[in-house]
């Protein structure tokens, strides 16, 4: 029996997402210790205490269900947004969002349309449906919008946009974006996408164009500057009407209590908000000179991460560097062989990346 005869086509065609490498997978494989993780946009500061404190509290109630309405935590995020609380969706982190966005909306004659060089889940949702994912080819390494614009079509039901993006950190200009916005037919829903909104400059309060285009979605997510990626919540805001659709669809208890707990405290931690933000500009720095000395090229980034051109495979790059103990993310898959993508770190973390990859590229 081949199950691939039996399976959907669009899914035997899928090609997976590839994570970043465990540190534990590492050690296995290459017996390595003292491992530098900077492969999967991690926040480097770990937890803060404040949350570890609240996910020990809500411990104590494992044996119970979670709140399949995250009442807490929605409460929060609609006091911190000036939002109501029909407008939020919570998520198993945003790809869970992102995934359900999908299947409430798309079907497989229907058409999704997203940049090249963004995030590989939009395909994988897209196509798991079997729906057609229409690329718009890049400039510089972002989103064209006027490319972007001409690929609409009447079967056109999501847009995806990443803002910043990923795996390559550009960004659009608030007043770019917006202009796209307005000019998406209203059947058309557009996905923003700000999984790294907290580490760009926060002068554009994109929020207050939920209430301008209904058909807008924002997500966001607790994995990135909340420092929170292994307990996995995320969440859209949205028009309440496309918000009560999504929820049906939603699993009913797709967010943990632990997550619940957490993500609550999380947001009104402004203290490591701002250490994040902090350690992630020095770091950025620290990254950005270091190439501009070695004479490598890298794509400008408002994220909390990196992406370099090493001018040769970057696959055998990347395994120079796993060999020496440090993982960072090749972006073959995304169709940029020659780039790594680098998350920032701690300071010690990114010095180990710079001097591992220059004795690797020679260019000490
Ligand atoms: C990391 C990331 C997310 C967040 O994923 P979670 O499921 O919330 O961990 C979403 N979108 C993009 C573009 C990302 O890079």
């Amino acid at each position: 029996m081949n199950f691939c005869d039996i399976a959907l086509q669009s899914v035997t065609q899928l090609q997976p997402y590839v994570p970043g490498k465990p540190i534990e997978e590492l050690e296995r494989q290459y017996g390595v210790t003292n491992i530098v993780k900077l492969a999967s946009n991690e926040n480097p500061l770990g937890p803060s205490p404040r949350v570890l404190a609240a996910v020990q509290q809500a411990s104590k109630s494992l044996s119970l269900y979670p709140d399949g309405n995250g009442f807490s935590l929605k409460s929060a995020l609609a006091e911190k947004y000036q939002l109501e609380l029909n407008q939020i969706t919570l998520g198993n982190g945003s790809n869970d969002v992102l995934e359900i966005i999908a299947r409430t909306f798309v079907s497989a004659e229907d058409e999704v349309l997203y940049s090249q060089y963004t995030f590989a889940v939009y395909p994988i949702v897209t196509q798991a449906i079997g729906a057609k994912g229409v690329v718009a080819p890049a400039v510089d390494f972002g989103h064209d919008l006027d490319a972007m614009a001409n690929l609409i079509t009447d079967r056109t039901k999501v847009i995806f946009i990443a803002n910043p993006n990923n795996p390559t950190g550009t960004y659009l200009a608030a007043d770019k974006l917006e202009a796209f916005v307005a000019n998406v037919p209203q059947q058309t829903l557009v996905v923003l996408d700000e999984a790294y909104v907290e580490y760009g400059d926060q002068d554009v309060d994109t929020m207050s164009w939920l209430a301008i285009y209904p058909n807008l979605i924002i997500t966001r997510t607790f994995s990135k500057a909340y420092g929170l990626a292994g307990l996995r919540v995320g969440f859209a805001l949205s028009n309440p009407d496309v918000a009560d659709l999504i929820n049906r669809v939603r699993q009913p208890f797709n967010v943990n209590s632990l997550a619940l707990a957490a993500a609550t405290v999380a947001l009104t931690d402004d203290d490591y908000l701002v250490e994040t933000k902090n350690t992630n500009d020095a770091g950025m720095k620290q990254l950005t000179a270091a190439c501009d000395a070695m004479g490598l090229a890298y794509i400008p980034s408002k994220a909390n991460f990196i992406t370099v051109d090493v001018e040769t495979n970057a696959n055998e790059v990347f395994e120079a560097l796993l060999q020496q103990g440090v993982i960072v993310r090749p972006i073959g898959g995304y169709g940029l062989p020659q780039h790594l993508r680098v998350s920032i770190g701690l300071e010690s973390e990114n010095q180990r990346f710079i001097d591992t990859l220059a004795t690797i590229l020679g260019r000490t």
